[in-house]
């Protein structure tokens, strides 16, 4: 049975993204994968934007580091497009002549981590920089409420850009017997890792539908590793929240007949009624082998998110080098990121923007 856990098998799920984890490095245990130029180990590892003097060019050089998800997942192949996007290391070529389009000076990585709620932690500590969140996990930890009622508002938790939609995904095996929510009672169920915002709504899921992890057996693994045990048979579902076709399910589709659980009916219509940020939406059919028609489910935004401790230029900057037409132009490769688009992105963002990105999209006409 093929692992799918590793940066390995993510890239075989997703070809087009090879180039992006094929720069991923492996730092003291953590995994990053590097935009525009490869880091030496151990560099812009202090906590906030790390400056540095380039020995070689004197150019004053920042560092930023990009919370992203799994391996597994899109936050962490999407942050390297993004960390590339913004980019624009001293020595680089011009953008006009096809080179970096980013912040002169800043070097960006995407850093692997446990999914949204983890990077809203990281974020206040300043272990990251910018980080990718659902829109709804960022409204909850802006405003103190659900998870984070113990941590306490976050006014500083700040949006650059809505990027695309995620799509709850419940997988189970096509063989077994689950056919609705109600089905998981008393079933091996992983229900994401700690720190994601995939355990945060798997929990809202089943409590709507009047069970908690008392009436199941829960698990809290990793996508890779859920898929894996899925496949073996020693889970009855796993879920992942993420944009359509997420990697590691198509990866296992291919080797295990599933289905994805569809979600409708009046309790998913009155979770979208009540729940910020998630709307009906469905998982379009043949995206995954064996699953020929779309399966309705929950969508809800990913969102590019920072603190006010990043100023307003650099977040003008940020925001300008993701829209830039050339960076637009290579996202298309990428059935992901070429649906992002600038129009769409000071929308749904669960949070206030950025000043500096407010700004921008003021600049380019996309807000009045
Ligand atoms: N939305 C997921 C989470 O926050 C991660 C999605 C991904 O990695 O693509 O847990």
């Amino acid at each position: 049975m093929t692992r799918m856990d590793g940066e390995d098998t993510a890239s075989e799920a997703r070809p087009t993204r090879r180039d992006i984890l094929g720069r991923a490095l492996r730092l003291g245990g953590g995994l990053l994968a590097v935009g525009a130029i490869g880091l030496r180990p151990g560099a812009g590892s202090t906590a906030g934007p790390a400056q540095a003097q380039d020995p070689n060019t004197a150019i004053g050089m920042r560092f930023m580091r990009i919370g992203t998800g799994s391996t597994a997942g899109t936050y962490f192949p999407i942050g390297g497009l993004i960390a590339s996007a913004i980019s624009r290391p001293p020595g680089a070529r011009p953008c006009e002549r096809g080179g970096s389009c980013g912040v002169p000076g800043l070097i960006a990585v995407a850093q692997s981590t446990g999914g949204s709620v983890d990077n809203v932690g990281l974020l206040r500590s300043g272990a990251v920089d910018m980080a990718l969140c659902q829109a709804d996990v960022a409204y909850w930890a802006r405003t103190g409420s659900a998870a984070f009622e113990d941590t306490g508002p976050m006014p500083g938790l700040l949006a650059l850009a809505r990027l695309y939609e995620e799509k709850i995904h419940l997988v189970v095996r096509a063989d077994g017997d689950i056919e609705r929510v109600e089905d998981l009672r008393q079933r091996r169920i992983a229900m994401g890792e700690l720190g994601s915002g995939t355990l945060v709504d798997a929990r809202l899921l089943l409590a709507a539908h009047g069970l908690t992890e008392v009436d199941i057996l829960p698990v809290y693994d990793k996508p890779g590793p859920a898929a894996d045990l899925l496949a073996a048979g020693e889970i009855d579902a796993f879920f992942f929240i993420g944009s359509a076709p997420v990697p590691v399910v198509a990866a296992l589709a291919r080797s295990v007949p599933v289905r994805l659980i569809g979600l409708s009916g009046p309790v998913v219509r009155t979770m979208a009624d009540t729940q910020p940020y998630l709307t009906q939406g469905v998982v379009p059919g043949g995206l995954y082998t064996g699953v020929p028609r779309a399966v309705p489910t929950l969508s809800v935004g990913a969102v590019l998110v920072a603190t006010d401790a990043m100023d307003t230029d650099m977040a003008y900057g940020v925001v300008r080098g993701l829209w830039h037409p050339n960076v637009r132009a290579q996202f298309q490769d990428d059935v992901v990121a070429g649906t992002m688009t600038p129009a769409k992105a000071p929308h749904g963002t669960g949070i206030p923007l950025h000043p500096g990105a407010q700004r921008y999209y003021e600049d380019e006409g996309y807000l009045p």
